[in-house]
């Protein structure tokens, strides 16, 4: 059982007189019953929170509250705040200035014993006995007992020590489908042959690539297929993104619970005054250089990044929208710009880059609409896997992205399985046999469920239940697993796939 012993301070406006004192203490014993039992279930009453400790000294009250599970210590202490501005307002004419916790010591059960040390913001001191956890917690506003901070404090602690144990097992992975086999025509690296014939070149920045004509066409053609194939067919229509994406939008959207280390923040200039940029500009003018340490002086704070994935801004744009239920399914896409991810030492090729472009289909409708969604836009996927790319592929069900930023792994119930993630994966025969190799995942197709619709408060007129979901297109990704299978030769290429690429540009001789 979790124990919970908060001491907090109540600062008054002013002094209570001794007789003061007396009576509240009088209140206090005589009718905070219901303070502390409200939210206990009946056959938990060994859990009730209990007052330890009442001081009254000059202008301050001191309470020390021990609670369980149910009505924590913190919620008691807001509770016992109300209780307390009542009486003193009404009969003292004194008001509480200021609710501080002074100590808040959280006495947890563990299961498994953490094996290194943990350590989490907020929290002083993290020590382990036997079988139980003691974080020590000290000088708390009224905001950090207010806002669920400990309650979240509480459900970080132990996802951390769950981490521990299956750290490094990787995510979930779990075949759902298989294309038949394809005889490969190449076993050689896609990007490797790029280069060779010039189509490509790397940089100027990290996990960055020019793309020259031929290549663009390919990139340009797998966009219009997944356009005219995918898109248009099932009804989805065009928006523009946003492609700088402030804080505001990934604190609704949970990308700030693990993708931090992937982000390209973005700040802006402190002004756009020339003469506070003068240093800067005459440096230049002398010395042909960038002055990084100078121009960092010149920036603000991050505002926010660069698009990680595309949906974020799309959800924000029918923030607190109330929608014609004849609306529904709403379909969008965004393809306006490109993503970028600091993959640092993770990155390969074309196909796992900095800076790539991603089509990001967007849905938001009632369950079965979803439903429905979904197996409609794999059948036209399988349709262009199949019989335009002609290549070798298979889907899987993986942890949903939603999850596996936050460190979770597991997957959703089984009777649930209309919710997640399918990831689709090409076979890349130079990275070796189909059994042995690693597949690339190309893009994938998720159903989040509500999470998002209720994050930005997305309603429907009927008030219905609404979900949503997304799928992301990597058109690098598309590319690498149709030329890793059918090679650079255009000459080889499927007769549905040279219909969308139409010339192919010739490339410029270098000599
Ligand atoms: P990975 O496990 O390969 O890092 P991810 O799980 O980070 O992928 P998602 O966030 O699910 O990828 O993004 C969806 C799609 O975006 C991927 O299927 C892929 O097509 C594309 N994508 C993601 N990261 C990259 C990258 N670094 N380079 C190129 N395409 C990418
Ligand atoms: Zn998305
Ligand atoms: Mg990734």
């Amino acid at each position: 059982m979790m124990k919970l012993r908060l001491t907090v301070d109540y600062l008054l406006s002013r002094q209570l007189e001794e007789e003061g004192v007396h009576k509240l203490k009088d209140y206090i014993s005589r009718e905070s019953k219901e303070i502390l039992t409200k939210g206990v279930p009946k056959d938990k009453l060994s859990e009730l929170p209990k007052i330890i400790e009442l001081n009254i000294s000059k202008d301050v009250i001191t309470v020390e509250i021990e609670s369980g599970t149910f009505a924590r210590s913190h919620a008691v202490a807001l509770r016992l705040k109300n209780f307390l501005s009542m009486h003193l307002g009404k009969e003292f004419k004194i008001g509480i200035k200021k609710v501080t916790g002074i100590t808040y010591t959280l006495n947890l059960d563990l299961e498994k014993i953490p094996k290194d040390p943990i350590t989490i913001p907020f929290v002083d001191k993290i020590s382990i006995q036997d079988n139980k956890a003691i974080l020590t917690l000290k000088d708390l506003d009224e905001e950090f007992l207010t806002k669920n901070y400990v309650d979240r404090i509480i459900n970080l602690f132990y996802d951390k020590v769950e981490a521990q144990f299956w750290g490094g097992k990787g995510e979930h992975w779990e075949i759902i489908s298989k294309s038949k086999d394809i005889e490969p025509l190449t076993n050689k690296d896609p990007t490797l042959e790029l280069l060779a014939k010039g189509w490509l070149k790397q940089g100027p920045s990290q996990g960055q690539w020019f793309y020259h004509a031929p290549v663009a066409a390919l990139l340009r053609t797998m966009e219009k297929i997944a356009v005219q194939e995918i898109l248009n067919p099932l009804g989805f229509t065009e928006v523009i993104a946003p492609k700088m994406v402030p804080f505001e939008i990934w604190e609704k959207t949970g990308h700030l619970s693990g993708s931090e280390p992937e982000i390209y923040y973005v700040s802006p200039p402190i002004s756009r005054d020339a003469s506070v940029w003068e240093e800067v500009i005459d440096l230049y003018k002398i010395t042909k250089k960038a002055y990084v340490d100078k121009i960092r002086e010149r920036m603000r704070n991050p505002i926010g990044g660069m698009t990680y994935a595309q949906c974020p801004p799309m959800y924000w744009a029918f923030e607190g929208k109330t929608i014609d239920d004849s609306e529904f399914p709403l379909k969008m896409y965004d393809k306006s710009g490109p993503s970028y991810r600091w993959e640092a030492g993770g990155r390969q090729g074309i196909e796992r880059v900095n800076e790539f472009w991603r089509i990001e289909p967007l849905f938001i409708g009632y369950p079965d609409q979803l439903i429905e969604i979904k197996e409609k836009m794999m059948e036209r996927y399988a349709y262009v896997f199949d019989k335009i790319f002609e290549i070798e592929w298979r889907t899987a069900w993986v942890t949903p992205f939603y999850m596996a930023q936050s460190g979770q792994i597991g997957i959703e119930k089984e009777t649930e399985r209309i919710k997640g993630t399918v990831d689709y994966e090409s076979w890349i025969p130079s990275r070796g046999s189909r059994e042995e190799s690693e597949w690339l995942e190309f893009q994938n197709l998720s159903i989040v469920g509500d999470k998002y619709t209720k994050a930005f408060s997305i309603k429907s007129s009927k008030n219905k239940e609404l979900w949503s979901g997304c799928s992301g297109i990597g058109l690098q990704r598309w590319t690498v697993s149709f030329l890793a299978q059918k090679g650079v030769d255009p000459e080889n290429w499927p007769k549905e796939f040279k219909k969308y690429l139409g010339e192919f540009p010739k490339h410029i001789k270098f000599v």
